[in-house]
Order: structure tokens, then sequence, then C-alpha cells
């Protein structure tokens, strides 16, 4: 059932902050792609999983058909086209190149299937993407090192910065500061995954230590107040993605999870999916769980929308554009 909230938000143009490629190629096309290469289909029931070792275990076998440029092509095609159905007018979205390679796909075929399937669903779909790519902690500074190389080896302008991914393991923040800095001096964009399943002090440290421009999950800092405070004070918006925290056990429940509490206290936030496949959701089915089970009412689900054009790295004028429409057409019902 499709309820009125989801219907609702689904026909507003929504920016989209925080999705992983990797986990937004819808079922039919990842068993097409199976049914070519004589592999077995992927059930269904995969991602019903219980934690993050099962989410990882999900994560490897549906990336495992991604092999050669086409496929990366025809996998980019497919995530624009979910986004354009979802009416998200522009995406930032993370890819993980360093783990692709590490897996045997050749770069070169990855980054020209990847480019030129996003351009081909911008062109079809007239919609807006850029990447982030994504490095994960449990690569370490070998992860970095390897992103950076393929930045200047395959540059384009598709490509917006990069973010920091994977289980928040002690002292796992500092080998990346480094190449932090150096993206802020090639011009790229920083943002880090933080406090998703580690408390405050983990979105503490990674705001001193790597000063990323906006925080990917960020639930630990409900838990304590000067968190909070920082992350106000410095305009650092937390991209929150409810189902992916309560299906991967980050927050016990929709009704447990402190979106509300961070919005009350001033925080910015924003609504995402993560990996919307995975978690078999949609941006508008986010949004509608926020009103019905988090406590988010109308006007502050509309604040949270303009956040995504707000807390974005488009240009001021493109931030505006979109902010404005919104505010001409605030309420379709
Ligand atoms: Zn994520």
């Amino acid at each position: 059932m499709i309820s009125d909230v989801e219907k609702r938000f689904r026909t507003r143009p929504k920016a989209e902050l925080h999705v992983h490629l990797e986990g937004a190629l819808p079922l039919e096309f990842l068993n097409l792609l199976a049914a070519a290469k004589g592999r077995e289909p992927i059930m269904p029931d995969i991602f019903a999983f219980k934690g993050f070792e099962e989410f990882a275990l999900c994560f490897f076998a549906t990336t495992g058909l991604l092999e050669d440029e086409e496929d990366f092509y025809q996998a980019a095609r497919a995530f624009m086209q979910m986004q354009a159905a979802e009416n998200i007018v522009y995406t930032e979205c993370s890819f993980m190149p360093a783990f692709h390679v590490k897996r045997g796909v050749a770069p070169e075929a990855m980054f020209r299937g990847l480019y030129a399937g996003l351009r081909e669903g911008m062109w079809q779909h007239n919609v807006k993407v850029r990447l982030l790519f994504s490095m994960s902690r449990m690569f370490g500074a070998e992860a970095a090192e390897e992103t950076f190389a393929y930045i200047r080896q395959f540059p384009d302008n598709l490509i917006l910065g990069i973010d920091l991914a994977g289980m928040e393991v002690a002292d796992s923040i500092l080998p990346f500061a480094p190449y932090f800095e150096k993206a802020r001096a090639m011009g790229l964009e920083t943002v880090a995954h933080a406090g998703e399943f580690a408390g405050p002090d983990h979105v503490k440290q990674t705001i001193e230590i790597l000063q990323p421009k906006r925080i990917g999950h960020g639930l630990g800092a409900a838990l304590d107040d000067r968190v909070c405070r920082l992350l106000t004070e410095k305009d650092i918006a937390l991209e929150i993605s409810p189902s992916s925290n309560v299906l991967l056990g980050a927050a016990a429940s929709y009704e447990d999870h402190p979106l509300a509490k961070l919005a009350e206290i001033g925080v910015p936030v924003t609504l995402n999916t993560d990996d919307p496949v995975f978690f078999s959701t949609s941006l508008s089915k986010e949004y509608s769980l926020a009103h019905q089970r988090m406590g988010i009412d109308m006007a502050c689900l509309a604040d949270i929308l303009a956040n995504g054009f707000r807390y974005s790295f488009l240009e001021p004028e493109e931030k505006t554009r979109w902010m404005v429409h919104e505010k001409k057409e605030p309420h379709h019902a």
C-alpha cells in the first residue's frame, strides 16, 4: 500500500545526497545481467538480511555481476531511470571504484561504462547526477591512494568529490586525513559516513580530523548535545536514511530513531535511501516513514526536502532555483 504522503512526495522534485549506486540496482536489472551471463538468479530473500555482515554478503553477490564496460553502462542507466521515476532531479551518487578494481574489474572499462551510462541517463531523463568516490575504511589509505590515482587518470566533470565509508572501527579516520586535505586542494568536495553504529565521539573526531561538509548517517551525534551543537554551529548536515538505519540495526525502530530530536534542536538533516534496492525502499517512502512513524510533521518534512537542495553541492543559483520552485508549489494536496 502506497500512502498519500508517499504519493505526494513522489511527485515533488527532490535531491538525494546519500545513495550508493551499488545498492540501487533494481533486482530485474541484476537478474537480466545474471541470465545473460548464465549465472544463478538473485533471489529477493537475499535482501532480508540481518545486520551489517549479511548486508555485506548481499553487496558482494550483487556487485559481482558488474564486470565489463557494458555492465557498468547498463547499471548506470538503470540507476538513473530509478532516480527519475522518483522525481529525484539531482543526485550526489556514491560509487566505490577501488572496490570494483580489487575484485578484478578493469578500471578503464568501468569508468567508460559508468560515465557514458550516467550521461545517457541525464540526457534521457533531464535529471542531474554527480559522483562521490567512496573509499572504505576497511581498505585503509591504500584505497584512498588508488581512488586519487583514478581521479587523475580518468578525470570527468561528473566527479564531485570523495566519501569515506565502511565499518567505523577505532583509528580508522586518521589515515584518510591527508587525502581529505588533498581533495580540498584539488577543488573536490568531501563527505564522510560517521556515527552510523558508533557514538558521538566518532562523529566529533570525523568532523575535527577530516572536516567533511556533510556526515553520512550521524545518528550517534544525537547522544551528545555538544556534538549536536558542533553540527549546528558548523552547519554540517546529516544524511539520514531511516530504513537503512532500522534494517541494519543502527536504530532499534523507526519510532526510536533520533531524526525528530535532531530536527527539533536545529541540526540540519536530509532524507536519503542509502541503498534503496537492498532496503526495499524509495526516497518518497522514506519521507512517508518519517511522517508516519518518526514524528516529523508536514512543515518539517518540507524543510527537510528543501535541505536536500540547500546542503547539496549545487551552484548557489541552481539551489535557489529549486528552492523557489518548491515554495511556489509547496503542497499538492
Ligand atoms: Zn551509505
